[in-house]
């Protein structure tokens, strides 16, 4: 922790820091120098490593492919009996199919009847596909034109003992999951699950099954807090709702950095609100910023409780789940120990709406990339953009982002899109 406070310090006296108005790319860049990733390791069978982290290189402990194999129905030659143009007839001498290798030898104008998988006789280096030959009884007629080596995977071709499989920090999906089983293991390091303390507060919020009086809401922001930390791979410790009561918040945050790597809170960070909070978290720990140049989400506090990390979100809705992405998920993924942290895609394509923008912060709207009837893409916006609507992230699939300097946008110019289809 020493080392953190210290470079909090120093982050804080570079010439361009302003806590109250932070660009995007370097809020990211200043969160980015504090992460250090769990190093704690868990054994797992590996299909119980679905979903995990890889906590240590994977080596492979054989060739892969073990052997010569066709990669086609056909029949095992030497490339020295065929004819450049015309044809030539081969005995078959035996078979080959996967998990049962012909045993004998293959002599100068033989063949051997090989299945996809089977092993290749040691003497023949081409396979011909069936499809390509004329096979009368125990003799097949081949013609020209059939170059050495062709359909046939080399031992070793995918991956050789002692190369490495997989590299620490990736993501296990079905396919690595596979990929660790072909070789033979059956189970793997992971790093430990990160542990994300969350909480909302506000004395307008209640909790679903009770009845809303007059300006009460229901809370929403920890569901979605809750479903966008579960979709990362986080261990989400739901700390509930806390009111605006100073001695309330000080017990919640003391409680939730206990308790985990990362505390997460929503609302309370903005203007009116924020000073009790910021004195709070004077005293538990640090800050390094307090806004950022963004909308939604301006109010985005980022520093330290005790030893873990913490962000307060804004308490809008969208603010929570667009700083979230931006910010919060980015840096989850590096402290869970993903290496490299896999970037959204992002790409421009032309815009079908007119955006309403004024220069000087970078937004972030929520826009539906769809293809025409001709198959291009092109971007269009979610209705009303306002931070309290969460319908426009439900229907959204991307973000339309535009920098800091943009002013409006008019219908057919070319925007950014991030997008969250899939990904989110
Ligand atoms: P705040 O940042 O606390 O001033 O909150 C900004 C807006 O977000 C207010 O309209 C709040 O009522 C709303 N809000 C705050 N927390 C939540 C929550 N947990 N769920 C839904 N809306 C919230
Ligand atoms: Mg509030």
């Amino acid at each position: 922790m020493n080392n953190q406070s210290k470079s909090i310090r120093a982050a804080s006296c570079s010439d361009d820091y302003d806590p109250n108005s932070m660009p995007v790319a370097k809020a990211r860049a200043l969160i980015a120098r504090f992460l250090t990733p769990v190093s704690a390791i868990e054994r797992l069978n590996i299909r119980a490593a679905l979903d995990r982290v890889l906590a240590a290189d994977v080596i492979s402990p054989l060739d892969v492919p073990a052997h010569d194999n066709s990669a086609m129905d056909g029949y095992a030659v030497r490339c020295a009996d065929l004819k450049t143009d015309g044809e030539v007839t081969l005995k078959i001498v035996g078979t080959a199919f996967a998990g049962v290798p012909y045993q004998g030898q293959v002599r100068a104008g033989e063949c051997v009847r090989i299945m996809t998988g089977g092993v290749v006789p040691a003497e023949c280096d081409t396979i011909v596909m069936q499809e390509h030959v004329e096979a009368k009884g125990d003799s097949v007629r081949i013609g020209g034109g059939h170059p050495q080596g062709q359909n046939l995977r080399r031992a070793g071709e995918d991956l050789k003992t002692g190369q490495i499989a997989l590299k620490r920090g990736l993501l296990l999906r079905p396919a690595e999951i596979g990929l660790i089983a072909s070789l033979g293991i059956g189970e793997v390091g992971v790093f430990r699950k990160l542990r994300v303390a969350f909480f909302s507060t506000g004395d307008e919020l209640r909790s679903i099954g009770t009845p809303l009086g007059t300006g009460q809401i229901y809370d929403s922001n920890r569901y979605t807090i809750h479903g966008m930390l579960t979709r990362l791979g986080c261990e989400a410790i739901d700390m509930g709702v806390v009111r605006d009561d100073p001695k309330l918040l000080e017990q919640a945050f003391a409680d939730a950095a206990a308790a985990a790597d990362v505390v997460i809170t929503s609302g309370g960070v903005s203007v009116g609100e924020a000073d009790f909070v910021k004195d709070l978290l004077q005293r538990l720990g640090e800050v390094v910023f307090w806004k950022i140049a963004m909308k939604p989400g301006r109010p985005l506090a980022y520093g330290r409780i005790a030893n873990a990390h913490f962000f307060g979100l804004p308490g809008n809705p969208v603010s929570v789940m667009v700083t979230f992405y931006q910010f919060v998920r980015e840096a989850l993924l590096k402290l869970s120990g993903r290496d490299p942290v896999p970037l959204l895609p992002a790409f421009k394509v032309p815009c079908m709406s007119n955006l309403k923008k004024a220069p000087g912060r970078t937004e972030f709207q929520r826009g539906v990339l769809a293809p025409d009837t001709s198959g291009n893409w092109s971007v269009r916006v979610t209705g009303e953009q306002g931070s309290g609507i969460l319908r426009s992230m439900s229907e959204a699939n991307c973000f339309i982002i535009l920098p800091e300097a943009q002013g409006n946008v008019a219908a057919g110019m070319a925007v950014e899109v991030q997008v969250m289809e899939g990904v989110i």
